[in-house]
């Protein structure tokens, strides 16, 4: 467009210049689609790189085009080593089951499973063979003419979820077993004593009573229980702290426990100028009664059961020690015994919520609980609650 001599642009010149400008403004254009489509890829990346859920992609035919950081840590395969493998030699998913058996495929590539779009549930295998329980949902990429170029399949990882619900319904089976060992031990009694033809003295008939009398005390403490753990879980507990002497409760709820511990002798070790706290004596009284039930349940007719309490120094707090002379606990469960729901094998009855009941219970009232033990030699049981420094028997202000 440049000149030596001065003269006007002719209508040839002029449509070569907005030719010029158009091509320009294109190239212009281009690259900025360019730059954003190469944004949005990196975007893409990183949210498929970062994301917690394992990312697979294959073609239509089932060949490994993908696969994201998460879904490798959890198969244990690197993209390198699978990339244009088939799917199902890699991850082969299954249906339910624990892979000891026979499970059915479930191709994710199946059209029934892309079509619903749907979370299916399964397992796929890792690399080092086991079979793990995981969500899947599906995407579908198609090509400019329709046709299906890409899954994308996404997997989340429900190991955790299908060990809860197994723990639950672990946990209705044995609550139904425990609630109908009392019934059972109630309505026999009570049977035998309104038959017709059955006359019991009276000595006979006040025992019968007694022992319905303790079956309907250890319904109503596991109603109880399970109703605080359920208020525990809801963070719904509501407790009533005051002060009272530990050693004078402790000493009600021995004489109270007294009968329910068959043939063990049970001893209480205690100050005699009693010991102060500020708790919910009601929910002290739970603490104490779960952990007598299982010193009672784990150790052998003939042996010691002693209740010890102290008061430790800075910051005052009272210490109360449950020893049994029991079978004890091995080390490997000893820390998962106040897990919920957790039963160790040697376990006899129960539901697994006392000790998990007795943690949430003694947090709340600001102390802590701990369990020392040595299998073959008994355990002991300890738990500390804030000591209460006021003048005996006033309410805090
Ligand atoms: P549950 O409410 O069913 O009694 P717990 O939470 O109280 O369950 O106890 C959990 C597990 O801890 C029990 O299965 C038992 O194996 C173990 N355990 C608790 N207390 C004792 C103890 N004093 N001696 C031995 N084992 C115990």
């Amino acid at each position: 467009m440049i000149r030596r001599r001065r003269e006007a642009y002719s209508d040839h010149d002029l449509e070569l210049l907005v030719a010029l400008a158009d091509y320009a403004s294109l190239a212009i254009e281009r690259s900025w689609l360019l730059h954003t489509i190469v944004q949005e890829k990196h975007e893409s990346e990183a949210v498929v790189d970062a994301s917690a859920s394992g990312i697979l992609v294959v073609d239509p035919y089932g060949h490994i085009v993908n696969m994201n950081p998460a879904l490798e840590r959890l198969t244990g395969w690197q993209l390198p080593q699978v990339r244009g493998e088939l799917c199902c030699d890699i991850v082969g998913c299954r249906g339910t089951g624990d892979g000891t058996h026979e499970m059915p495929i479930v191709c994710p590539l199946r059209l029934e499973y892309l079509e619903e779009r749907a979370f299916v549930e399964y397992r796929i295998r890792t690399r080092d063979g086991r079979w793990v329980p995981v969500e899947a949902s599906y995407g579908l990429v198609r090509d400019e003419a329709g046709d299906l170029a890409r899954v994308v399949i996404v997997f989340r990882d429900i190991t955790h979820q299908e060990e809860r619900n197994r723990a639950r319904a672990e946990f209705v089976a044995n609550v139904s077993h425990e609630l109908r060992t009392p019934l059972a031990l109630i309505k026999g009694y009570a049977t035998t004593l309104l038959s017709p033809g059955v006359h019991l003295d009276e000595d006979k008939t006040r025992r019968f009573m007694q022992n319905v009398n303790s079956a309907a005390d250890r319904l109503s403490w596991m109603v109880d229980d399970l109703l605080c753990a359920s208020r525990l879980d809801a963070e719904e507990l509501h407790l009533r702290p005051q002060p009272f002497d530990l050693c004078l409760q402790a000493r009600k709820v021995l004489a109270w426990f007294r009968p329910h511990a068959a043939r063990r002798e049970l001893l209480a070790d205690l100050p005699a100028g009693g010991l102060w706290v500020l708790a919910d004596p009601d929910r002290v009284e739970q603490v104490l009664l779960n952990l007598l039930t299982n010193a009672t349940r784990y150790s052998g007719v003939g042996t010691h059961i002693v209740v010890q309490g102290r008061l430790l120094g800075d910051p005052p707090r009272a210490v109360v020690h449950v020893v049994d002379q029991g079978i004890g606990i091995a080390p490997e469960h000893l820390p998962r015994i106040f897990d919920r729901y957790y039963l160790t094998e040697q376990s006899r009855k129960g539901v697994g919520l006392g000790l998990y009941i007795c943690r949430g219970l003694v947090k709340a009232m600001g102390g802590e609980i701990w369990a020392v033990s040595e299998p073959g030699q008994g355990s002991t049981f300890s738990f500390t609650l804030p000591a209460w420094d006021g003048p005996a028997g006033t309410a805090p202000s």
